[in-house]
């Protein structure tokens, strides 16, 4: 085995979280970075909650943002004879105990505590049992040590320190003979041989009875890394009512998967004033260490600006491909029209989502849009009409129609006509896109090519 081994290790009760994604990415990026081996493991005991419509959710969400996996995805639920050898290896050491009491009369020991304003905590009744009781329902405990204290170096937030006489003696296995979650994560962890644990700080609690067991079990201890909540911007903890929660709805509101992992790995996560970081430099430059002790703000708009800004450096091709779900949504056939590639160009500095993208592109493909009463009343004046009609003649006798072509022969007309540009491009515009924002005229006419803008411009005249 590598000398570095972390898992990500999700429960399959719905999609991918963001939080979870950037348990995950941590995760993956300390493996990459030791060079050692990202485990996935599905924890689906909760046979009750687990849905393979999740763990499918769960694979989308972490192919999608590029996390790849070496070893499983291994499933919980696959190893309940591993779970029974445990316990009854705990069972045959001594470091574990049948518990014979009842539900009730465990409640009854809670209530009266508490009406004594004491801690509920289980008394120990059986552990000190010597013999089995033949045929009565148990459970197992864990026995856990009754004084010290259990601490550990906390990656993130350094020592934390719990005194034993406050954890329980931990059932391990219930009644009906299923085994418990700490139990579970310990018994896989050190089977497995993870050596580093990264995982959401709801879990600092069940780490020091994590850490008993391991050592009851004759197992090294892992270090533990617990990373911070996401909070919305009202600082709760983030859920719906921030917006959309999911991983792989982000990709559905046409944000692309190395924007989603930047933003999440600088959520928590900082290298100087950095902003931009591509996998490849994140697995050089990422540390556990340097992930912060608070917890970070979800800022929607700063993950907007970053999709923004892999989208206007972003390569063409790839875009067009990844927009073409967007353009089927909206009912754009671009297989008539103007090479999608072009189009793209054309609009990578405008779009912050591939939604964005997608509404952008769709004048070039639906070219028999309204021309409405009112805009054609104020783009279309009868001094504009002239300066097109005029235009249409100009751009039938052009010879070339490239960029720099289109944009001289702009420079020219103007001139020749003792008109702003604007005067020219904005009717023009209109006429082209049945719009008054697009992306520069030029690009629009270069794209559309000369055929295809006459006749919208003459369509637009005989409106
Ligand atoms: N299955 C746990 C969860 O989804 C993860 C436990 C762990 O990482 O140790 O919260």
């Amino acid at each position: 085995m590598s000398e570095v081994r972390l898992r990500f290790a999700p429960s399959p009760t719905g999609y991918l979280h963001v939080g979870g994604a950037r348990t995950a990415l941590f995760n993956w990026l300390l493996a990459r970075k030791e060079g050692g081996e990202f485990i996935l493991r599905i924890e689906d005991t909760d046979v009750a909650r687990s849905t393979q419509e999740s763990v499918d959710a769960i694979l989308e969400g972490m192919t999608w943002l590029g996390l790849d996996w070496d070893e499983g995805p291994f499933y919980q639920s696959d190893n309940f004879p591993l779970y029974r050898e445990y316990v009854e290896k705990m069972l045959a050491a001594g470091s574990a105990y049948k518990c014979y009491c009842t539900a009730e009369a465990l409640e009854k020991k809670r209530e009266l505590a508490i009406s004594e304003g004491r801690k509920p905590k289980y008394d120990g009744t059986c552990r000190s049992l010597t013999e089995d009781v033949p045929g009565a329902p148990f459970v197992v405990r864990f026995r856990a040590p009754l004084e010290g204290e259990t601490a550990f170096n906390d990656l993130i937030k350094g020592r934390i320190s719990f005194q034993n006489e406050e954890l329980d003696d931990l059932i391990i296995q219930r009644t009906d003979g299923t085994p418990t979650y700490n139990f579970t994560v310990v018994v896989d962890d050190a089977t497995m041989g993870i050596t580093t644990v990264i995982r959401g700080d709801d879990h600092v609690n069940n780490t020091p009875r994590q850490i008993l067991l391991y050592e009851a079990l004759g197992y090294p201890v892992p270090k533990f890394a617990h990373v911070p909540m996401i909070l919305g911007a009202d600082k709760a903890r983030l859920s719906k009512r921030h917006g959309a929660t999911s991983v792989m709805a982000y990709r559905d509101m046409g944000f692309l998967p190395e924007a989603m992992v930047n933003y999440l790995v600088r959520l928590g996560w900082s290298y100087g004033d950095e902003e931009i970081f591509t996998l490849d430099d994140l697995i050089q430059k990422f540390s556990i260490e340097s992930v912060g002790r608070s917890a970070g703000v979800f800022n929607p708009d700063k993950l907007l600006w970053l999709n923004a800004h892999y989208i206007k450096t972003g390569d063409p091709q790839r875009l067009a491909d990844l927009l073409l779900p967007f353009l089927r949504e909206r009912g754009v056939d671009h297989t008539v029209g103007p090479d999608l590639v072009a189009v793209v160009r054309t609009l990578l500095d405008r779009s912050r989502t591939m939604l964005e993208m997608a509404d952008g592109a769709i004048f070039y493909y639906k070219s028999d849009f309204e021309y409405d009463e009112k805009s054609l009343a104020k783009f279309l004046t009868p001094a504009a009409r002239e300066l097109c009609a005029a235009l249409v003649e100009r751009l039938r006798q052009a010879e070339d129609l490239g960029h720099e072509a289109i944009a001289a022969l702009f420079d020219g007309f103007c001139a020749e006509k003792g008109v702003k540009m604007k005067d020219v491009a904005q009717p023009a515009r209109y006429a082209l896109t049945g719009g008054s924002a697009s992306p520069g005229i030029y690009d629009v006419i270069g794209v559309l090519g000369r055929d295809e803008t006459i006749r919208r411009i003459q369509r637009a005249l005989s409106a």
